[in-house]
């Protein structure tokens, strides 16, 4: 039997890490952030491998997309470096893999205390389906399950952890990487701890791996966003389909993810402040 799984690594939950000095490039303490989140995806890798994996691929999904260093990655898996046309955190999933590990998640934005709380930039406020408010991990297990592949496990803060029992299907395993005290403050755990839970948890997610559900969402399904920045908005009423709902929000209809994940991406690009 062959167990493929696919890794989706963002860097905001990763343990260690809680200031943005840590997580963007060019900033004083990034090199060291990189480090950490190959070093808990590297714990995600070895856990999967116990277990019986005999193909990871692990899908860079932070920032430019280009954090983990292709010699720092665990040898036996691969990685997918940078975005591609969908800019989806889990673009590369097919039907070929049996299970998802979202590592590194943080919550969406406006949650209190979430450690860099955010959907996807800081330029949104909120986004929703058919009025739920929904963050990246459940936009990811949305797309996994698209192709049919459920969600085995989540890493990051409690915050996250309370938002994915909501969200995702039952039975999702998780790891809390860190306590949220604030926007950027966390009470960290002991990072050989977290990692070496993340191994045991991984192995332990693909050992339950056929209880699990892919997350299937209702289509068409009405999709909102809801800008920080409402004074440059006006191209965003541009793309057909997309019907402005109020100054700093607009809501559009897809027919599937794939369809909802192009909607979300161009409205977010078309929504940035000038620079
Ligand atoms: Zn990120």
């Amino acid at each position: 039997m062959t167990v493929n799984v696919f890794i989706s690594a963002d860097m905001e939950g990763v343990c260690g890490i809680r200031h943005w000095e840590q997580a963007e490039p060019k900033l004083m303490d990034y090199e060291l952030g990189r480090e950490w989140m190959a070093l808990d995806v590297n714990a995600a890798v070895e856990g999967a491998l116990r277990a019986g994996a005999t193909r990871i691929v692990v899908k860079d999904a932070h920032n430019e997309a280009n954090n983990i260093r292709p010699d720092k990655l665990h040898p036996a898996a691969e990685l997918i470096s940078g975005w591609g046309p969908l800019s989806s955190m889990v673009e590369g999933v097919d039907e070929s893999f049996d299970a998802v590990f979202l590592v590194g998640y943080h919550a969406r934005a406006c949650t209190d205390r979430g450690t860099l709380a955010h959907t996807w930039s800081s330029n949104v406020l909120e986004l929703s389906l058919d009025g739920r408010p929904i963050g990246e991990a459940f936009w990811s297990a949305a797309f996994a399950g698209h192709f049919g592949v459920p969600v085995a496990m989540v890493t990051g803060d409690d915050l996250l952890k309370a938002q994915v029992e909501e969200e995702l299907p039952p039975g999702v395993h998780y790891v809390i990487t860190k306590t949220g005290m604030g926007h950027k403050c966390a009470r960290l755990r002991p990072p050989a701890d977290v990692r070496e839970e993340i191994r045991d948890t991984a192995a332990a997610a693909l050992d339950g791996v056929e209880g699990l559900t892919p997350l299937r969402t209702e289509w068409p399904a009405t999709l909102s966003i809801r800008f920080r920045h409402w004074e440059h908005l006006s191209a965003v009423e541009a793309i057909p389909g997309v019907r402005r709902t109020g100054i700093d929000s607009f809501a559009c209809t897809p027919s599937d993810m794939v369809e909802a994940q192009r909607y979300f991406i161009t409205m977010h690009r078309l929504g940035r402040p000038p620079q």
